[in-house]
This record gives structure tokens, C-alpha cells and sequence, in this order.
């Protein structure tokens, strides 16, 4: 049997985070003593009542289908985080819940992209957006960044490369997976463009509590009534609650498009799971402590590996000021990202994803949501590493 791919799936390659990730599983699975610096997911717990909401909803057999775009009292809390979080008032309606921050981002750009659209995403990028992009049979335009300008595109990269048929302009800070952050000014900056130029942004928000040293995240919907109505927020519960398995994510719309997502995933996936839904809102309406303790842990494993990495002759690395990531420069090495990767996995036990997966090959990604202990070997094998190739 000959078996026809369609052109899109064959055009895909599966997400190469997510092979390293299980490519140091499967090798600590075999007994090998492999530091990842891989994953893409807090190394924390979900907290314990989020688990016990769950838990009771199952328990009292809350296992049946839900409205597809989510139940009204997790909507409701959604709605009432961002009012609470960000200044933000939107109607329970305006609100989808899917199967996590990823799915999110897909009904996002299913809804408002087409063939000739053009969707502008500043590189290093999450690796999904572009691959979503071509799904939907638009164009990604990817607007270069470099570790000299901490990562950020500027208003004039921006402006200069939208066209009569940019559709999307795609935003994510704090960013996987440089970690750097927009503030304030820079962000108010891109979004007065898209809102002249007639362009939605994607804003993909899920890193909002991950922040370090007092900066602050501002949601690009924030400054003006234009700017909301300009705005689309991705967000989830994976990374603020420890919850990358439980599938819950949610974004806020504009109401047509909110409208048009619900039908797409009315027809796809139908809700995201009943129970998992309750421990959402769990998560959002209950106590938020967990959080500044993870951060402490967060900005103390952020500070030595941003410092042990600089110490690292040939290697430099711009602190990161929300994520959990670090993506330092090894370009100095002559190496292929995938190269150095590679060879440092298999030389030394130690699992980071290549810039190229990102759309950066002079770099790599160092997640640091991984144990301090863990942080300090990891980081002493890859100098060893680099000291052989300077050799
Ligand atoms: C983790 C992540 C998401 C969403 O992850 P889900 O597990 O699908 O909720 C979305 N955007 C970025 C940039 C991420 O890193």
C-alpha cells in the first residue's frame, strides 16, 4: 500500500523540544546519568488542592462532555483573572478553554489565517508558531533577533515588514526561549503599529507570572480600547501551576473570533477533559503562594547558570528576565547548533535543544526548571565540553 501524505502533515517535522526531552528520558530510562536541560516544563508538582479539585470532580462522576468551549464557572474565573491580573474586561464569551496553551495558538491561527496571509513572528521563536503558520496554508515572516538587542524586535523591524496581507503579528514575552521581556514602553511600541496598520497580534502571555528582579509583564491589550480589540491572548495553566500534562490552556478574542473558535473546536476536539477543568478553576480562583516560592527558586538556579554559563570561555549568555530559560551564544565553537547538541549529549550526558529548532543556530537552549544540583553538573560537563573543542 501506498500511503499519500498530504502535503501539509508531510511538510511538518515533529517538534524537536520534545524528541530531546524524550531522547534523555529514554537514556536516564536505560540507566545513563544524563543531566536535561531539555524540558520544557516546571520540575514542580501541580499544587496539592488543584489535584484535590480534580480528584472530588471525578470522584462525583463529573466525567460527561462539557460545552466544548469550556464550563461556565472556569470561564467565569478566567474572565475574572484577567480583570484581577491585568485591568482586562471580557465576557465569559469572549473566553475559549482548550486543550492546552498550545491548542490555543492553533485555533488562534486557524481562525484568522489563510492561503496568502502573511504572519509576522520575530525569531528566536516557539518552535510550534511557524509550523501552526503553514498549517493554515499563510506565510510565516520572520523578523531576526540577536542576543545584542536581548532578543527583542524593534517598532522599525516591525513596521517595515508588514505588507497589505499580514494578517497576525505574534507576540510572546516573557519568550520561550530566550526568556527576555518586553517592558513596558517596548510593548506599547509594537502594538501602536499593529493597531495603525490594521494587524491582529497573537499575544501568548503564558510565562505572565514568571518574572524575576521586579520586572513586570504587560498585556499589549492594556493601553487603549484599540489595542484590545487588536489583541488575542494565548494563555494556560501549564507553567504558573505546574500543570503541562493536564492540557489546559485558554485565550481571550475579540467576539466574532471567539465565535469562529468555538466552532472550529466544537467540530475537532470538543471540550478540553471535564475534570481537569474543575482543577482549573482550582488553580485560578484558589491560593496563589506556591508562586513567589517557585520564583525564589526560579531566580536563584537563574543567577548561578547565567554566571556559570559567562564563566564558560567561548560561551556568553544574556541574563533572561522571565521564563525559565537561558539561550546562550555558542557560535565561537564553529559548530552547528545541532552539532554542538548532539555531541554534547553523547559525549558528556547532558540534553539542551539547538537554537535552529528556534530559528537560531549560534545558540542553545538551557532550561533551567530543573534542581540547582542538577543546574551546577549539567553546567560543569558542558565546560568540560567546550574546553575539549577550544583544544
Ligand atoms: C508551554 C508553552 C505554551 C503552552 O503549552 P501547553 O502545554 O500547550 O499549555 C504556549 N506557548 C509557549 C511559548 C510555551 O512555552
Amino acid at each position: 500500500m501506498n500511503y499519500k501524505i498530504s502535503q501539509k502533515a508531510a511538510s511538518l517535522s515533529p517538534s524537536l523540544t520534545l524528541a530531546i526531552d524524550a531522547k534523555a528520558k529514554q537514556m536516564k530510562a536505560e540507566g545513563q546519568d544524563v543531566v536535561g536541560f531539555g524540558a520544557g516544563e516546571p520540575d514542580f508538582d501541580t499544587p496539592q488542592h488543584i489535584k484535590d479539585a480534580a480528584a472530588a470532580a471525578l470522584a462525583a462522576g463529573f466525567t460527561k462532555y462539557t460545552p466544548s468551549s469550556g464550563i461556565p464557572e472556569l470561564r467565569q474565573a478566567i474572565a475574572d483573572k484577567f480583570k484581577r491580573d491585568n485591568g482586562l474586561t471580557y465576557k465569559p464569551s469572549q473566553i475559549i478553554v482548550s486543550c492546552g496553551g498550545k491548542h490555543s495558538c492553533f485555533n488562534v491561527i486557524f481562525a484568522t489565517c489563510q492561503e496568502g496571509d502573511e504572519v509576522v513572528i520575530p525569531s528566536p521563536y516557539w518552535l510550534s508558531y511557524p509550523e501552526m503558520v503553514k498549517l493554515a496554508g499563510a506565510k510565516p515572516v520572520i523578523l531576526a533577533t540577536s542576543d545584542q538587542t536581548e532578543f527583542k524586535v524593534t517598532p522599525g523591524q516591525l513596521r517595515a515588514a508588514i505588507t497589505p496581507r499580514t494578517r497576525l503579528f505574534i507576540l510572546n514575552s516573557p519568550s520561550n526561549p530566550t526568556g527576555s521581556l518586553y517592558n513596558r514602553d517596548e510593548i506599547k511600541a509594537l502594538g501602536d503599529i499593529c493597531v495603525e496598520k490594521g494587524v491582529l497580534i497573537m499575544s501568548d502571555e503564558i510565562y505572565e507570572k514568571l518574572v524575576y528582579d521586579g520586572a513586570e509583564h504587560v498585556s499589549v491589550a492594556s493601553f487603549s480600547p484599540a489595542h484590545f480589540e487588536h489583541t488575542i491572548i494565548v494563555h494556560g495553566l501549564a507553567k504558573a501551576y505546574a500543570m503541562t500534562g493536564w492540557r489546559l490552556g485558554y485565550l481571550a478574542a475579540p467576539e466574532p473570533i471567539a465565535k469562529a473558535i468555538d466552532a472550529i473546536q466544537s467540530h475537532s476536539t470538543s471540550n478540553a477533559t471535564s475534570f481537569a477543568q474543575k482543577g482549573g478553576v482550582a488553580a485560578l480562583n484558589g491560593p496563589q503562594d506556591h508562586l513567589p516560592v517557585w520564583l525564589a527558586e526560579y531566580a536563584k538556579r537563574r543567577s548561578f547558570a547565567h554566571q556559570r554559563l559567562n564563566r564558560i570561555p567561548g560561551v556568553s549568555c544574556v541574563n533572561a528576565k522571565g521564563a525559565f530559560y537561558l539561550f546562550p551564544n555558542i557560535s565561537s565553537f564553529g559548530l552547528s547548533s545541532t552539532d554542538f547538541c548532539a555531541q554534547l549529549l553523547e559525549q558528556e550526558k547532558v540534553a539542551a535543544v539547538p537554537g535552529i529548532a528556534f530559528g537560531a543556530d549560534q545558540y542553545m537552549r538551557i532550561s533551567y526548571a530543573t534542581s540547582l544540583a542538577n543546574i551546577e553538573k549539567g553546567l560543569d560537563r558542558l565546560a568540560k565540553f567546550c574546553a575539549n573543542l577550544k583544544k
